[in-house]
């Protein structure tokens, strides 16, 4: 089938207006948030339905041509961004957007993969439930993209991964059928469990268009603070009081060095650390109750007295009131965006578990600077999960675009090297996408590379799905 042919076909299915094939039309959908990936595409699609979704994917399997979901496009591997072909289309969920039902009794939710994670919080909220998944990306990404991408967050201490609140799914396959799986049971043992294998696979195995989501009961008092530590020991120390004496009241614990906040403060003036001193690290930790506020404050005291006295904490400063503690989570999330306006810089994405920590910060900071003197090491992240934004900026005055193309090879190559020696993963939380596609092999083992291999081309045997990301076949 031509190209001409295929797009009235899709024009058919989903009206004329939802197929966009002018250049100023498709262009917002063909660069990823950091402006690393640009690629083409022969049409941008947005279909309101999954019977729309599995029609057009039908069409495209017809005629060979493969599809890109997309939803918020705040994805940083370039997992939603297609290729530089032009042979692909982008398949955009945003029109799904419907809450399709909250049932209170159960605990769950069904929403569409196009809902706004941020309208998804608000909404269980409205009648008095939590939707735990917190990110700095939540304002614009999408439940689906959460899903694809099994997002973190700053609240996984306590409720895990997007992949521990979501009981049932509903996707389209590469054939474009349309699977039925949205039971809101917390117990199903039949068989292989497909919602996990669509959950992280990044639009390669399925294009999920529907989700039933846990809610939780809504806290009734949180407690915010921010904490001078001097070093990760004492960090990881204090992190293991709190796990210890508050246990699940524990929501929060993200960890910011004095380089990173600078960073923030540069280009965010009115987000600078409040502690003084410009201590080493900067700790922000919340706690949630169910009980009182009382409760929680006289805990929270209680725990960093004993902090105090031990050691592990220098100073600290307990929000007084619910503009401050935004305050405090407004300085952690601006980290991202002073990166972004910094200018280009290389991302690592790591989990390492909590014993190696130290040591691979002492050894790959150490051979980072020795190697590039004055190097900015942007490192912050989510502690209590041993996740790190482990990122790199080139020295001061360097031009950042230069600079990663000279050395994005070797200081990936050095990052990683220490991410394997300590145990650790390449990508904690962001996924692999096109950007960590190379490395993946090497990382994952032959044996699970293979088994990634087998699974794809049994779901996917033509290679339609977001083909050349995640693994290639
Ligand atoms: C400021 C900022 C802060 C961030 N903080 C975090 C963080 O703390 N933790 C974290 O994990 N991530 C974070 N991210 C990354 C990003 O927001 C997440 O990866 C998010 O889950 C992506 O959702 P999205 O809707 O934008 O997906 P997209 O970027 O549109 O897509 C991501 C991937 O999922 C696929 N996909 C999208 N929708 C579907 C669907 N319906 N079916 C099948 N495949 C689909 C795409 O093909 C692509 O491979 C952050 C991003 C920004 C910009």
């Amino acid at each position: 089938m031509t190209t001409e042919l295929l797009i009235d076909e899709l024009k058919h299915i989903i009206g004329s207006e939802f197929v966009l094939t002018a250049e100023e039309d498709k262009s917002p959908f063909l660069t990823d948030w950091r402006k690393r990936f640009t690629g083409k595409a022969r049409a941008v699609v947005l279909p309101s339905n999954a019977d729309q979704v599995a029609a057009i994917v039908k069409a495209c399997a017809k005629s060979n041509v493969p599809i890109v979901p997309q939803g918020g496009n705040t994805g940083f591997c370039g997992g939603a961004t297609p290729h530089g072909s032009g042979t692909e289309i982008v398949l955009s969920l945003k029109r799904l957007s419907r809450v399709r039902d909250i049932d209170t009794a159960n605990q769950t939710m069904t929403v569409e993969a196009g809902c706004i994670l941020q309208s998804i919080q608000e909404k269980a909220a409205e009648h008095g439930y939590l939707f735990p998944l917190s990110l700095g990306a939540e304002g614009s990404c999408m439940i689906g993209g959460n899903l694809a991408t099994n997002a973190g967050g700053t609240n996984v201490l306590r409720y895990g991964n997007t992949r521990d609140l979501c009981l049932g799914l509903e996707v389209v396959t590469a054939q474009g059928e349309i699977w039925h799986g949205l039971k809101g049971l917390r117990k199903d043992n039949t068989g292989y469990d497909l919602r996990d294998l669509f959950i992280g696979s990044e639009g390669t195995l399925g294009i999920i268009t529907a989700a039933v989501l846990k809610l939780y009961p809504l806290p009734v008092a949180q407690w915010t603070t921010l904490v001078a530590t001097p070093d990760i020991p004492s960090t990881i120390a204090l992190l293991n009081l709190f796990q210890q004496r508050a246990a699940s009241l524990l929501t929060g614990f993200e960890m910011m060095t004095q380089e990173s906040l600078d960073l923030c403060a540069k280009h965010f003036p009115q987000m600078a650390n409040p502690l003084q001193g410009k201590p080493p690290f900067t700790v922000l930790i919340e706690l949630s109750d169910h009980e009182s506020e009382d409760h929680v404050r006289q805990l929270l005291e209680r725990i960093l007295e004993t902090a105090l006295e031990e050691g592990l904490v220098s100073d600290a400063i307990i929000a007084s009131n619910l503009t401050q503690a935004n305050a405090f989570w407004q300085m952690r999330e601006h980290i991202t965006l002073a990166q972004a306006q910094e200018g280009a810089n290389l991302k690592h994405d790591i989990t390492i578990p909590l014993s190696g920590l130290d040591s691979f910060m002492q050894k790959t900071d150490a051979l980072m600077r020795q190697r590039y003197p004055g190097i900015r090491i942007i490192n912050f992240g989510h502690l209590g999960d041993g996740n790190l934004h482990y990122n790199i900026a080139p020295p001061e005055g360097v031009d950042p675009l230069a600079f990663n193309q000279a050395e994005e090879v070797p200081i990936h190559e050095l990052v990683y090297e220490q991410v394997e020696l300590h145990g650790g993963s390449i990508s904690a939380e962001h996924g692999v996408g096109q950007l960590k596609l190379s490395g993946l092999r090497a990382h994952r083992g032959a044996v699970a590379h293979d088994l990634m291999k087998s699974l794809k081309r049994a779901l996917d045997p033509n290679n339609i799905l977001n083909p050349n990301k995640v693994v290639l076949i």
